[in-house]
């Protein structure tokens, strides 16, 4: 384990280090409180760190201040404070900055061992409550069985891309994807496969997003894809790409291989007025159910057009900017 030692004594600080060298410790050193604070607020620093109380400028004191000020951004740094001091209140002052104990010099190697023992043992419980807290946070947004976000954690990330198209008025679009016949695969094959088959395309519509878009689990089959930045024909296009890699994808469950198709609804908000997204969202469901409609395994992409308003000259782009695209490839524009 990584451990820190501060003290500005040449000397204090080497018969210190070959010590904790001595216990098994990989030591790092600073000379003063201003280096000490740096190492300790990196992210990938020590965790466990003996400070000295007296330092020319920061001080051990300074030391456990700064530490814990900006304790949020990092995991806890256990800290024990090296001092000669023996008075009550001194003692109180070490502890109130922040320190969580402290060892009187010159100090016994024993005493030194054990309490870095128990430094090491808040420690690990820390981290254990951290991994539950990320856990929790973790079940609370994802689907159990995809581990895409769920639909409260998607709809959510939508509304907030939608605020933040609304802002700097860059295009945001929605696909609503749905797997084609989903019932007949779990009636054929059982719901085992079915779930195998949820999972597979799950990770095929991860692989296909760049790492600032996000995929959820809208409901049963039906999966909601956010992608930023993405209108007219590069939407067509990323569309027709997701949709031709999962017609191509063989899914394997057992001994069995099956070939799936999805039909896509999609839509875009380029932010131009404040409208709910889940007015866009009704646009991609009407685009998707038109996809079913003309035969499924294709694309229908929505034209933008806010709530109770005229459709802005900016949505007329579309059927030109999609007239560049492919037409063999299965995608529609509605304009109604
Ligand atoms: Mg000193």
């Amino acid at each position: 384990m990584k451990i820190l030692i501060a003290d500005d004594d040449p000397v204090s600080r080497f018969l210190m280090q070959r010590t904790l060298q001595k216990f098994d410790y990989e030591v790092v050193v600073a000379e003063d409180g201003g280096k000490a604070a740096e190492i300790l607020l990196n992210s990938d620093g020590p965790r466990l760190a003996l400070i000295d109380w007296m330092m020319p400028e920061l001080d051990g004191l300074g030391v456990c201040r700064k530490v814990r000020q900006h304790q949020d951004d990092t995991s806890y740094v256990y800290i024990i404070l090296l001092t000669s001091r023996q008075d009550s209140s001194d003692i109180v002052a070490g502890l109130e900055a922040g320190a969580d104990d402290y060892i009187t010099k010159p100090c016994q190697p024993a005493e030194l061992k054990a309490r870095l023992h128990t430094g090491q043992r808040i420690l690990s419980l820390e981290r254990r409550l951290v991994e539950a807290r990320e856990e929790m946070r973790f079940k609370a947004t994802h689907d159990a069985l995809t581990t895409l976000w769920n639909r409260a954690a998607i709809l959510s990330l939508v509304q907030g891309e939608f605020r933040r198209s609304l802002r700097s008025r860059n295009p945001t679009s929605l696909l609503l994807c749905d797997i084609d016949h989903f019932k007949r695969i779990n009636d054929n094959h059982g719901h085992l496969t079915g779930d195998a088959v949820l999972q597979a395309v799950a990770k095929v519509l991860i692989s296909s997003v760049r790492a600032y878009d996000a995929v959820g689990r809208y409901g049963g089959e039906e999966f909601l894809i956010l992608l930023s930045d993405c209108e007219g024909a590069g939407l067509a296009a990323r569309c027709e790409h997701i949709r031709a890699t999962i017609a191509s994808t063989l899914i394997q469950v057992g001994a069995e291989s099956l070939s799936i198709t999805i039909s896509i609804g999609a839509v875009t908000y380029e932010g131009f007025s404040d409208t709910a997204p889940e007015h866009f969202i009704a646009q991609a469901d009407e685009a998707l159910y038109r996809a079913k409609a003309e035969g499924r395994n294709r694309t229908v992409l929505a034209c933008p057009s806010s709530e109770g308003e005229v459709e802005s000259p900016h949505s007329t782009l579309w059927p030109s900017q999609s007239h560049a695209y492919d037409h063999s490839a299965p995608i529609s524009i509605q304009t109604s």
